[in-house]
């Protein structure tokens, strides 16, 4: 569980090597859930709620932390850059956060998940799917390399949590506009209907429907 630091210095990006049970968990999701890849999306947009609704909770005893008034979660494809990415308004992760939460099996949850899926036959594990939820590992089902950049209200600085899902991710300074939480997906060679903006549209009406926060999606370069 306890996190590993390399030391290593990769253009200014400190790496970090994954919990043993994270490098666990992905190797399941990205190799078990292969026919439901779709529930990446599913997975990212739900945390990008739980984000904005942890933000708004927060504001109600710190006025500084106040969502702006148009607050959405945006979903941006960008065929040409083959780049996907899932952007709120939340509460953000600061460094140590994005280390914890990203970097090892905070929660209980996904262990289960893991435990429960490494015993299933192959055939059951998607029904599992429906089960638990996946996370932010789903990621890299579509993915081959997945970039994080947050800042969370009330701090200038922002983060950069990057990883190829193999085993180690990096973390280095970055900017942002304003607080919120940019999950940014390059999509593999095999995954081009995940760029494509009537399949993205179909895949949140049938996973997000139920989300409270706008969800807009914007096609093309930024
Ligand atoms: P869960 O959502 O069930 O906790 P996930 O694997 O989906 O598990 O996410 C792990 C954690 O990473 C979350 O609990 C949250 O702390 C953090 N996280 C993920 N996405 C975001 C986001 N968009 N904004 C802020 N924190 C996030
Ligand atoms: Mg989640």
């Amino acid at each position: 569980m306890t996190e590993k630091t390399t030391g290593d210095q990769v253009q200014g990006a400190e790496q970090h090597e994954f919990s043993a049970e994270v490098g666990r968990l992905l190797d399941l999701v990205v190799h078990a859930l292969y026919s439901e890849r779709e529930i990446f999306l599913r997975e990212l947009v739900a945390n990008a709620a739980d984000a904005s609704d942890k933000r708004r909770f927060e504001a109600l005893t710190d006025a500084s932390k106040a969502l702006p008034p148009n607050a959405s979660i945006r979903i941006h494809p960008d065929k040409d850059a083959r780049l996907l990415t899932i952007s709120d308004d939340g509460a953000g992760m600061n460094r140590e956060e994005l280390a914890k939460n990203l970097g090892t099996i905070a929660r209980s949850g996904t262990r289960a998940f893991g435990e429960k899926l490494s015993e299933a036959k192959p055939e059951d594990r998607p029904s599992l799917i429906g089960q638990f939820g996946v996370g932010f590992y789903a990621a890299f089902m579509v993915a081959d390399r997945v970039d994080v950049i947050s800042r969370q209200p009330g701090s200038d600085e922002a983060w950069k949590w990057s990883s190829d899902g193999k085993g180690a991710y990096t973390l280095s300074p970055a900017s942002r506009e304003a607080p919120g939480t940019d999950i940014i997906l390059h999509i593999k060679s095999d995954a081009d209907e995940f760029l494509d903006a009537w399949r993205l549209r179909s895949i949140v009406r049938k996973w997000a429907d139920h989300i409270s926060w706008p969800i807009t999606l914007r096609e093309g370069e930024e």
